[in-house]
């Protein structure tokens, strides 16, 4: 059987709420409005996947980090590594970075990830997808195309699951927010939803709304966890990366 391992976010009170971090075998899914801190906590988890927990079993690994918005920058990871004592050119080198440039292509990558995780068994920790819903957005923004889009997401959502479960690797992805309610297709009262509707509430194993607190502080809360309660916890976002 598999072990199921957790990452840290940098902050114990997430990691309390998330009940230890981001969990191996499963997608947690991190949504909220620009600069909530959807990167920078993926460049956080970049570095702490790699951190050996000897008292867990957790042999620490290396990252996958697919970017869709350009906003992936490794002089960032350069202090967060330094933070947990970890030597800055090794913590680099194990992020294995991608662009990905629309949909169709950001499908296609999963193979190469695929392929990775296959032939370095073990070795790979985390995968990380920001933004995952982007380029669904731009590619299918027709209209009358709401549901091939639903379609293609619901495609790409399972196949990072499997990878997730076949690899015993956490898939973190990031989503956006709208106030299109077709795109959302729910007709409750709060404008904003994270895009991709029933799908990605359902394809998500974990998801965390982000909002802005005072100053630096971020307001995480959990929802739809399968074994955790509904919760918050504020963080912050400092040069060393997200902590308490
Ligand atoms: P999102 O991806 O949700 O749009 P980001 O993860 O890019 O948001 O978060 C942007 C926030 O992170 C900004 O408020 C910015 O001030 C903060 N930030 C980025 N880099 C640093 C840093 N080196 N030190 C402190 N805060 C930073
Ligand atoms: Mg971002």
């Amino acid at each position: 059987r598999k072990h199921v391992f957790k990452i840290t976010t940098g902050s114990a009170e997430l990691d309390k709420i998330l009940g230890g971090g981001i969990e191996s075998m499963a997608i947690t899914e991190a949504f909220g409005e620009f600069r909530t801190g959807k990167t920078q906590l993926s460049h956080t988890l970049s570095i702490t996947a790699q951190l050996p927990d000897e008292s867990k079993g957790y042999s620490g690994g290396k990252v996958i980090y697919v970017d869709s918005e350009n906003t992936f920058r490794p002089e960032r990871l350069r202090p967060i590594a330094a933070r947990f004592n970890l030597e800055d050119e090794c913590a680099l080198e194990n992020v294995l970075y991608t662009r990905s440039f629309n949909s169709e292509h950001q499908m296609e990558l999963l193979d190469m990830v695929a392929g990775l995780f296959h032939q370095e068994a073990g070795i790979f920790k985390l995968l990380i997808i920001d933004s995952a819903i982007a380029l669904f957005r731009v590619d299918f923004s027709g209209r009358g195309e709401l549901a091939d889009r639903q379609q293609k997401l619901a495609q790409y959502m399972a196949r990072l699951q499997r990878l997730s479960e076949e690899f015993n690797v956490a898939v973190f992805i990031t989503n956006q927010m709208t106030s299109d309610p077709g795109a959302t297709m729910s007709f409750q009262a709060d404008p904003k939803k994270p895009v991709g509707g029933n799908i990605m509430a359902h394809a998500s194993t974990t998801r965390i709304s982000l909002r802005k607190g005072r100053a630096e502080t971020r307001i995480a809360k959990i929802y739809d966890s399968p074994d955790m309660p509904e919760a918050e916890a504020m963080f912050a976002i400092t040069n060393g990366g997200v902590t308490d």
